[in-house]
C-alpha cells in the first residue's frame, strides 16, 4: 500500500470528520458486511431542493471501512439524490486511492451500499405518494 494513502486512511480513521448521527434525519439507512463484521449507518439530511445538507455515519468496522464512510459522507454534501446515485465503485477506490484485494473491497464499498440504499429507498418512497 502507498504510505500516502495508508496514512490517509489511518488519519480518516483516527479523527473522523463526519462520524455522528443526525436526529432529526430525512434519510437514515444501515447494513453490515458480514465477512469483516463491519457494520455502519448513514444519516441524511436534505434541503429544500432535496440536496444533501448534511451527512453523517455511524457505526464499527475496521479501519477502510471507516475511512471510506467518513470520505463518502463528506463528498456528498451539497450533491443531489441524482447524483449520489451516480456514484459508483470508482469514486470509492479514487478517493481511498489503493488497491484492494476483493474481502478489503467489500469493506470499502459497505458505505456506498448504505448510501445507495438510503437514496433509492426515498426516492421509491416518493414514487408512491
Ligand atoms: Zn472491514
Amino acid at each position: 500500500m502507498d504510505d500516502l494513502y495508508r496514512e490517509l486512511i489511518l488519519d480518516r480513521y483516527k479523527n473522523p470528520r463526519m462520524r455522528g448521527t443526525l436526529d432529526p434525519h430525512d434519510i437514515s439507512y444501515e447494513d453490515d458486511n458480514p465477512l469483516c463484521g463491519d457494520h455502519l449507518r448513514i444519516d441524511l439530511r436534505l434541503d429544500a431542493e432535496g440536496r444533501i445538507h448534511q451527512a453523517a455515519f455511524s457505526g464499527e468496522g475496521c479501519a477502510i471501512s471507516l475511512a471510506s464512510a467518513d470520505l463518502l459522507t463528506e463528498s456528498i454534501v451539497g450533491k443531489s439524490l441524482e447524483e449520489v446515485r451516480k456514484l459508483g465503485k470508482e469514486d470509492i477506490l479514487e478517493m481511498l486511492g489503493i488497491e484492494l484485494s476483493p474481502v478489503r473491497l467489500k469493506c470499502a464499498l459497505l458505505s456506498l451500499k448504505v448510501l445507495k440504499a438510503g437514496a433509492y429507498g426515498l426516492a421509491e418512497a416518493k414514487d408512491l405518494d
